[in-house]
């Protein structure tokens, strides 16, 4: 039997145990059970559904520090920012159990008959949305517990009334079987069907290939790289039978330095602005990895005040070695290109295990006839444009490529001006800020963490928040149905918030 290992990212180390790797039978033995528990799910009570998450909740939280720590040894990351990610992993578990127990989700509709309508009399219309089936779901590496086995999607998916699959990720196997279990044990608990919660893992593309091509599969929720995202997009495409992929994939964030914020604060936004590029070792999907910044007075002060903070600043390990060397090529290719200059760089990495942090700087024409320079590079990298004015950085933007966010740092002289960047950014991002820095993702009802592509293979959604729910949902119109045969929700005199003749009742 294969066995995956974990590595311990800090010293390349093999960790204990062994994980038993799956084959094509398990991937069809779990998405065959996943099916068999598609109906008796969905037709479980919303309270049913919402006890299941917040069971997963607590028996997240039941790990305790083993989970931390397994996590720690396999990312790299700190005790602090994983404690800090379980603590999300569970509120937004709670959250979705808030959601499903509101009703809202369901969407229902009733547009009454009008037997009397003149020239033609009007049906009995009545909506609700209900669950797709079975979703995959692939765990990222960069977020081992909230995008990970009962990450956003897991949860958003339950919610919904969908069974998951989930392939975790190859990078932290321990950490994924702990909450494996962690989930197995509470559908037990709660008594629900066995197949609401399947699980495979492996390294190499055929297992999650097998997952996404297997017929009971009807849609996949992805976080990782451009060309994994695509490459899973192009298998659900060429099935018999074509299902979505919600694949979040590349962004760098555009943050615009407007000139009077420059002036006022151009030094605190430098120290500011690397604290956001480094945190994590710079591996967040919202990484600020292009500064677009208008020259004038405080941009000298911004660029010595980032240098400067940058210098000191230590490498952490990378949460793989693959990630690692993605970033050294990343970052060597922009060093060697003319017109790119680095401006300042983080104390030297092991280059085993880590790598520096590293800011590079150009001009707005070099950006123009290479938009390659503006390509994700994963880590704490990031390019700092100077621009001659407004219109340089709205070119600029024009061209860019879709973003999970763009960021605008300016003082009350700048409001004017940045209202010409407004219709621009929306164009091109799932969230706008404003005097903030865009790692920090807030799970909450109006957030949106996703974007045009390539933030997102489809920008009308969330992988982040409430929302995300709607992924896993579609709507069913019942025509003139006796009550009898329509879904309690949807009979005369059922609570659930609902919109009669389009005004909700
Ligand atoms: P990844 O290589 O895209 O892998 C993510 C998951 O998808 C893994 O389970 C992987 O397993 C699977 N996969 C990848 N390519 C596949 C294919 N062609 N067919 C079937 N399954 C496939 O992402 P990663 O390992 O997390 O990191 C690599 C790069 O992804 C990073 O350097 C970074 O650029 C990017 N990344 C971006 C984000 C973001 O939030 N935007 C987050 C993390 C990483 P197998 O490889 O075993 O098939």
């Amino acid at each position: 039997m294969d066995v995956l290992y974990g590595v311990a990212a800090a010293t390349g180390e093999r960790l204990e145990p062994g994980y038993p790797v799956s084959t094509a039978a398990d991937v069809a033995h779990a998405c065959i059970a996943a099916e068999a528990a598609f109906d008796p799910y969905r037709a479980r009570a919303a309270d049913e559904r919402a006890a299941l998450l917040d069971a997963v909740a607590e028996e997240i939280l039941a790990l305790g520090e083993a989970l931390i720590d397994r996590a720690a040894a396999e990312t790299g990351l700190p005790v602090a920012r994983l404690t800090g990610e379980r603590g999300r992993t569970v509120g937004q578990l709670r959250l979705f159990a808030q959601v499903v127990r509101d009703g809202h989700w369901r969407g229902l509709r009733i547009d009454p008959a009008q037997p009397d309508r003149q020239p033609l009399p009007r049906p009995d219309l009545r909506q609700r949305r209900v669950p797709l089936g079975p979703v995959a779901v692939f765990g990222a590496s960069n977020f081992p517990l909230a995008f990970s086995t009962a990450g956003g999607d897991t949860a958003a998916a339950l919610a919904a009334g969908c069974p998951v699959v989930v392939k975790g990720h190859p990078a932290h196997p321990g950490t994924d079987a702990l909450v494996a279990d962690a989930i197995r044990r509470a559908v037990e608990r709660c008594g629900m069907p066995a197949g609401v919660f399947g699980h495979v893992r492996g390294a190499g593309n055929e297992l999650g290939a097998a997952l996404v091509r297997h017929p009971a599969i009807a849609a996949v929720g992805f976080t990782g790289s451009r060309a994994g995202g695509l490459a899973l997009m192009r298998l659900a495409q060429q099935r018999p039978v074509p299902i979505p992929v919600y694949a979040e994939m590349s962004s760098i964030n555009p943050v615009v330095l407007m000139p009077c914020a420059l002036a006022h604060r151009g030094a605190e936004l430098g120290r500011a602005f690397v604290a956001s590029l480094t945190m994590g070792a710079g591996q967040f999907c919202t990484n600020p990895g292009l500064l677009l910044a208008i020259e004038g007075d405080g941009l000298a002060a911004f660029e010595a005040a980032a240098a400067e903070a940058l210098r000191t600043h230590a490498p952490q390990p990378m949460l793989t070695d693959g990630i690692r060397r993605a970033y050294a090529e990343g970052t060597a290719r922009l060093a060697g290109r003319e017109g790119v200059v680095e401006l300042a760089a983080g104390i030297a990495g092991d280059g085993v295990a880590s790598e520096e942090a590293r800011l590079f700087v150009t001009d707005a024409a070099t950006l123009r006839d290479a938009p390659e320079l503006a390509e994700e590079v994963f880590g704490a990298s990031s390019l700092l444009v100077r621009c001659r004015d407004l219109d340089e950085v709205i070119a600029i933007l024009a061209a860019a490529e879709g973003q999970l966010t763009a960021t605008i740092q300016l003082d009350a002289g700048d409001e004017a001006q940045a209202a010409r960047l407004v219709p621009v950014l929306e164009r091109k991002a799932g969230r706008l800020l404003v005097n903030g820095w865009p790692t920090g993702v807030e799970v909450a009802h109006a957030m949106v963490h996703g974007g045009p592509f390539p933030a997102t293979s489809d920008g009308r959604s969330t992988s982040v928040g409430t929302l995300a729910i709607d992924r896993f949902l579609r709507p069913v119109c019942y025509q003139d149905l006796p009550a009898a045969l329509l879904p309690p929700e949807l009979r005369d005199g059922a609570t659930e918030p609902r919109m009669v003749d389009g005004r909700p009742a």
